[in-house]
């Protein structure tokens, strides 16, 4: 291996793969290393629980880049290769399986891990998580054998996942210890429409009650609920949530927090190292905290935005989060950070099913949900960034354009 030093990037997945096509569109001209331990060139995951997972796209659709692109753009892509270890005095990465390059900036980019289930019997095996194109090829497999798929955690993924199942032609159970899916972020009222959703297509949802013990001769057979139900299956989803991936971090002493911790400009306190995507905890200048976001549109910008500072052109990473899903024939987009609220407002659209929610905080718009509407997230992101107080009558009113609602720049 060349000791020539350039510009690392840890993990090749989506924020690696921007930020390195980044620092070449910028007129960066010496060495770009992308590293990344899956054997594929990067790819996006949310096709993973949607259309690939359903068999209806082909991996080259999800890839970031065509298969040229990397070596057209002199991008040295390493893949089914660690990064092991950080020294941060010398600037010196060590892989896996083996050598060792110097840097001159390093970017982070290292994403997130599925969470596991820890209960009795759930090392019997044959629990399935998702978060690989491998994890997915597997699922895809399994689905095919399967006729009755129990899905645990009613999360995004596991939301995904059982409406893709349930597609496929699966019998499909949901178990989720929440009172509604997607209680934490949406709330009780409207994660409500996501629980009528799937009841409407099929699926028995088993809320309020969390897994106790998986149970089976040879692999899980059965999921025993809290208030004792058995729940059985020929095929297990666990959709329970991320960790981000800072054991290298950790190692080469970074500041971490609910992942690597980083200033708007994606920078840790370490100089010379960047942090973007799943994996960093950002400072977010609009809303005054760090946030660490778990979301495609945060992986797709926040790559770049690293690669701008990387090469000093100071450019906070200031955009509204915005994330994205589809289930079944409701597809919605959610802008905005909303931990808490105090109230919601719904503005119900004349086309059935189709409707914005507002999460409101003394006021002011601090998230909104669009869906089956379209072409309204500019919009939502508009209101939330202005952080002025909104007549929530006029909200709610169809026939006030929001365009309206949001102070002009
Ligand atoms: C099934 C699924 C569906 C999703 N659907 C949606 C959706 O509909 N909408 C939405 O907004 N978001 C969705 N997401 C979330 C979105 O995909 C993530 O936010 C995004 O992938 C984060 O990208 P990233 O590049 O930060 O990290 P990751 O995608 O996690 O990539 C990190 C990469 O780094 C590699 N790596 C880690 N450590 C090392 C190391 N030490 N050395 C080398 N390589 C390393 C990892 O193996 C991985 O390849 C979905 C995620 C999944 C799994």
């Amino acid at each position: 291996m060349t000791n020539a030093r350039g510009f690392i990037i840890a993990g090749a997945s989506l924020a690696g793969a921007k930020a390195a096509e980044t620092l070449r569109s910028e007129g960066y001209e010496e060495r770009i290393i992308l590293v990344g331990d899956e054997p594929v060139r990067p790819y996006e995951r949310p096709p993973l629980s949607k259309g690939y997972l359903r068999g209806e796209l082909a991996f080259d659709d999800a890839a970031v880049h065509s298969q040229g692109f990397y070596e057209e753009h002199g991008i040295e892509l390493l893949t089914s290769t660690t990064v092991t270890s950080i020294d941060p005095t010398s600037k010196v990465v060590e892989l896996e399986p083996g050598g060792t390059i110097a840097y001159d900036q390093l970017l982070l980019s290292t994403g997130a891990r599925p969470r596991s289930l820890s209960v009795p019997g759930s090392d019997l095996g044959g629990l399935l998580y998702l978060r690989t194109v491998a994890d997915c090829d597997a699922l895809r497999a399994a689905l095919d054998q399967a006729s009755k798929v129990v899905v645990i955690g009613a999360g995004w993924i596991g939301c995904e996942v059982a409406a893709s199942a349930r597609q496929l032609g699966k019998d499909v159970d949901i178990i989720e210890a929440a009172r509604v899916p997607l209680e934490r972020v949406l709330g009780a009222e409207v994660g409500a429409i996501f629980a009528d959703l799937h009841a409407d297509h099929g699926v028995n949802l088993h809320l309020g009650e969390g897994v106790e013990s998986f149970v089976g001769a040879h692999s899980v057979e059965e999921v025993v609920l809290a208030d004792s139900a058995v729940v059985s299956g020929d095929l297990f989803v666990v959709g329970v949530g991320v960790s981000p991936r800072t054991e290298l971090a950790e190692r080469a002493g970074l500041a971490l927090n609910n992942g690597v911790e980083v200033d708007q400009y994606l920078a840790t306190n370490v100089p010379g190292i960047w942090a973007a995507g799943d994996v960093a905890n950002a400072f977010h200048p609009v809303f005054g905290t760090r946030i660490r976001l778990e979301h495609w549109s945060a992986a797709l910008n926040q790559g770049p935005a690293a690669a701008k500072n990387m090469l000093g052109q100071a450019t906070p990473y200031a955009r509204i989060p915005y994330f994205y899903s589809d289930q079944y024939e409701l597809g919605m987009e959610y802008s905005g950070y909303a931990p808490t609220w105090d109230s919601i407002v719904i503005r119900r659209e004349q086309q059935e099913g189709a409707l914005i929610v507002f999460w409101m905080g003394e006021g002011r718009v601090l998230a909104g949900m669009n869906v089956n509407v379209w072409d309204v997230a500019d919009d939502i992101a508009a209101l939330v960034a202005a952080k002025s107080v909104v007549d929530a009558k006029r909200l709610a009113d169809p026939e006030v354009s929001l365009s309206s609602l949001a102070p002009k720049t």
